[in-house]
Order: C-alpha cells, then sequence, then structure tokens
C-alpha cells in the first residue's frame, strides 16, 4: 500500500486544488478542509500535502511534519471556538481502524458531546 495510487489519491487531488474543497487553513505544508458527510456540527480533516499512507507509513522523517499538524489542530480548534466545549481528534489506520482513505489524515469533531469509546 505505502507509496501506492498517488495518482488516484482523492486528498492529493483535493491539496493540489484538482477537487474543490471547503478549505479552513492552509499553509505550505497542510490543508484543512471540511468532511463531505460530517459525523459532528464542526468536522474538519487535516491532511499533510505531502502523500503518507497513513501514520503507520510515517517515518522519522515526517518527526516536523506530524508535530506541526498537531499544534495547528489545536490552533483551527480554537479558531472553531471547540476547545470551551471540548473536541476530538482522530485518525483511522488501516482498514480495520475504519480508514477509508488512504492519505493521512486527521479528523477534528466538535459541536457535540463525545462517546467513548468509539465503535
Ligand atoms: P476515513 O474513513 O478514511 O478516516 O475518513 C475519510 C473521510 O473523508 C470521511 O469522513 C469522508 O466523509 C471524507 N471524504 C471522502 N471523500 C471526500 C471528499 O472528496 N471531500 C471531502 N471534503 N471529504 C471527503
Ligand atoms: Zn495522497
Amino acid at each position: 500500500m505505502k507509496g501506492g495510487e498517488i495518482v488516484n489519491c482523492i486528498f492529493c487531488k483535493i491539496a493540489a486544488g484538482e477537487i474543490p474543497c471547503t478549505k479552513v487553513f492552509e499553509d505550505d505544508q497542510i490543508l484543512a478542509f471540511r468532511d463531505l458527510n460530517p459525523e459532528a456540527p464542526e468536522h474538519v480533516l487535516i491532511i499533510p500535502k505531502k502523500h503518507i499512507d497513513s501514520l503507520a507509513y510515517a517515518t522519522p522523517e515526517d518527526h516536523k511534519l506530524l508535530g506541526h499538524i498537531q499544534l495547528k489542530i489545536a490552533e483551527i480548534a480554537k479558531n472553531l471556538n471547540l476547545p470551551e466545549d471540548g473536541y476530538r481528534v482522530v485518525t483511522n489506520v488501516g482498514e480495520g481502524g475504519g480508514q477509508s482513505v488512504f492519505h493521512l489524515h486527521y479528523h477534528l469533531l466538535g459541536g457535540r458531546p463525545m462517546k467513548w469509546p468509539p465503535g
């Protein structure tokens, strides 16, 4: 799977601007946009522009990028006024982990109480 069908990767296409999205944040390394099928009042996906299949395929080379993503997620949550009531950050890894798009992404979910454990 690693380094697989990057050409046909939907999130690579979104990062390249070839498929439209509702952008929430962008810098040179990452893009945040609203999920097409939101599972909560606020549901934002945060992706690295670099294609990585999933967290399982991240390498030490991605150390700074992953730290950057997490800190930006917290900033995005703050800008969406989520910290007051709490929010959730999730990355699904592999089919068994519920991943359906094989380009690393983090779900930022908020605006409603979150249940634990997720199914
Ligand atoms: P996963 O199941 O891989 O953790 O999450 C993939 C997420 O991507 C799903 O929540 C799905 O709704 C979202 N998604 C799939 N295709 C698109 C798309 O073309 N645009 C946007 N904005 N979200 C998408
Ligand atoms: Zn990709």
